[in-house]
C-alpha cells in the first residue's frame, strides 16, 4: 500500500494549502476531502435535494462523477470549481457530513485516491477513518480568529464581499458541527502531531511536516 499522510483540521486551519504543497513536494496525489463534501452539497442544491435528507444524499453521493485535475473540481463532467468555494456550499458541506450514510457512502470514493507513490489527504478524518493507518497524521489548527482572517483576506483578495464578524461567527459555528457530531467527530488523535500555525506561516508548516515524513 502507498503512504499517506493525513492533514486534519478545523476550516480554515489552511489544511488545503498545505496539503497540496506537501504532496508537490513528494509528488504525490492530493486528496481534499472537504471538496467532496462541498461538491455533495451542490450537487444536493442543485436536485433542490434538502441538505437534511440522509437517504436523498446517500444516493446521490453514490451516484455523483467527481474528478479533480489541475486543482479545479469537476461534477458529473461540468467543471463547478467557483461554485463549490462559497461560504454557502462551506456551510452545505458541514451539514451533509453530519449523515452518516453519507460518510459511509464516500469512504471508497476517498480510499480510491490512495496511489503510487503517495497521498497527502486533508479533511476531519482522514487520520481517523479513512486512512487510520497513515504512516503521518497531523493536526493542523490555528486559533479561529486567525483562521477567520486568513478567510476574510482570502475572499477580499478574491473580489468577493467578506463580514469578519460574520465569518467568524460561523467558523465558530462549523467548529461546533465539526467536533460535536456523533460521527467521525474533528478531534485531535493520539498518535497525530500538533501544529498550531497561528504564529507560523505555510512554509514553514509544509516544512515542519516534510522532515516529520522523512523520520
Ligand atoms: O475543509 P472544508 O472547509 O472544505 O470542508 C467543508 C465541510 O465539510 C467541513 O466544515 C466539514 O463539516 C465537512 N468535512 C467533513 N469531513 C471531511 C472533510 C470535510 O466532515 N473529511
Amino acid at each position: 500500500l502507498s503512504p499517506v499522510i493525513a492533514i486534519d483540521g478545523p476550516s480554515a486551519s489552511g489544511k488545503g494549502s498545505v496539503a497540496e504543497r506537501v504532496a508537490t513536494h513528494f509528488g504525490f496525489h492530493y486528496l481534499d476531502s472537504g471538496a467532496i463534501y462541498r461538491l455533495l452539497a451542490y450537487a444536493a442544491a442543485q436536485q433542490a435535494v434538502a441538505w437534511s435528507n440522509a437517504d436523498a444524499l446517500a444516493d446521490i453521493a453514490t451516484q455523483m462523477q467527481i474528478k479533480f485535475e489541475h486543482g479545479q473540481a469537476y461534477l458529473n463532467g461540468e467543471q463547478v470549481s467557483h461554485h463549490i468555494r462559497t461560504e454557502e456550499m462551506g456551510k452545505g458541506a458541514s451539514e451533509v457530513a453530519v449523515h452518516p450514510a453519507v460518510r459511509t457512502a464516500l469512504l471508497q470514493t476517498q480510499r480510491n485516491f490512495r496511489q503510487a507513490p503517495g497521498l497527502v489527504g486533508d479533511g476531519r478524518d482522514i487520520g481517523s477513518v479513512i486512512f487510520p493507518d497513515a504512516g503521518l497524521k497531523i493536526f493542523l489548527t490555528a486559533a479561529v480568529e486567525t483562521r477567520a482572517k486568513r478567510r476574510y483576506d482570502q475572499l477580499i483578495q478574491r473580489g468577493d464581499h467578506a463580514d469578519y464578524a460574520l465569518i467568524l461567527a460561523d467558523l465558530q459555528q462549523r467548529d461546533l458541527r465539526d467536533s460535536q457530531r456523533a460521527v467521525a467527530p474533528l478531534k485531535q488523535l493520539p498518535d497525530a502531531v500538533l501544529l498550531d500555525t497561528t504564529d507560523i506561516n505555510i512554509e514553514q508548516a509544509v516544512n515542519i511536516i516534510i522532515e516529520a515524513f522523512k523520520k
